[in-house]
């Protein structure tokens, strides 16, 4: 299995990263891709996938709440960053946040086309984070023509109409599924369900959202079977088959393999 977007990185894991890739690939999650959010974490993230260079794999981007007095100049800093520091597999984590700030909207718009479009030029994948935002998005999209990258929508936490509709108009992205789906009440399990199995991903979204049992602690990558097994019993189909499906899909999208 594959953990498409986790933050090992960070410092909540620096006493014990060893220990957590240990255990991640004790439970089948062989390979974790590290999306960077700023230019300050970007030198951790390279850190880590040197040190782990089987199991690591980097992503560089801006995220929309990290953006500073100077987005686009940063954005660009990130590229070269990458550039600089081979190999990386694609840009993240990019995307829009109208949740806890409207007021950058077009300058959110503005960074996530331009690296939208970084990525395009350069046949990468891309990890997008949408919250509350997800109109603007297919907006942003819809205006990018043929030009969108592939990439994964992380987090999905759009409504089932949107993602029906981002599924017929844009092929080439893919839905991320993490914690969020074993919650209980929650409706993110089902939209998998309106997705063609070939175009969804596990991730942990670590530290962040922890999947069921272990909601309130740490989460990490050795949880992804959590989030299989509750996606596979909504999809009424057997875990080890949806973990098979779900490794081709991250195995496509990010490493351009058919396996
Ligand atoms: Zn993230």
């Amino acid at each position: 299995m594959i953990d498409t977007h986790t933050h090992i990185y960070e410092n909540t894991f620096a006493a014990d990263l060893d220990d957590v890739i240990d255990r991640a690939r004790a439970a089948g999650v062989s390979r974790m891709i590290l999306p960077s959010c700023n230019m300050s974490d970007a030198p951790l993230v390279a850190a880590t996938c040197a040190a782990h260079p089987d199991s690591c794999f980097a992503l560089y981007g801006l995220h929309p709440t990290e953006m500073g007095d100077d987005p686009m100049s940063e954005a660009e800093q990130l590229m070269d960053f990458a550039q600089s520091h081979q190999p990386f597999l694609g840009i993240g984590e990019i995307g829009l946040d109208l949740h806890w700030d409207k007021s950058r909207q077009a300058e959110q718009v503005q960074v996530l086309t331009w690296q939208l479009t970084y990525a395009y030029e350069h046949s990468l994948p891309v990890s997008i984070h949408c919250r509350e935002a997800v109109w603007l998005l297919m907006e942003t999209l819809s205006r990018m023509g043929d030009k969108v990258p592939r990439g994964s929508l992380h987090c999905y936490a759009g409504s089932a109409q949107e993602a029906k509709t981002i599924c017929s108009k844009w092929p080439q992205l893919m839905f991320g599924f993490g914690g969020s789906s074993t919650y209980k009440n929650s409706k993110v399990a089902h939209i998998a369900t309106l997705i063609p199995a070939d175009r969804i991903l596990t991730e942990t979204d670590a530290p962040y959202l922890t999947p069921v049992p272990f909601r309130g602690q740490r989460n990490e990558p050795s949880y992804i079977p959590l989030v299989v097994a509750r996606l596979a019993e909504e999809l009424n189909m057997p875990a080890e088959e949806l973990a098979q499906i779900t490794t081709q899909n991250a195995m496509r999208l990010f490493f351009n393999k058919e396996s």
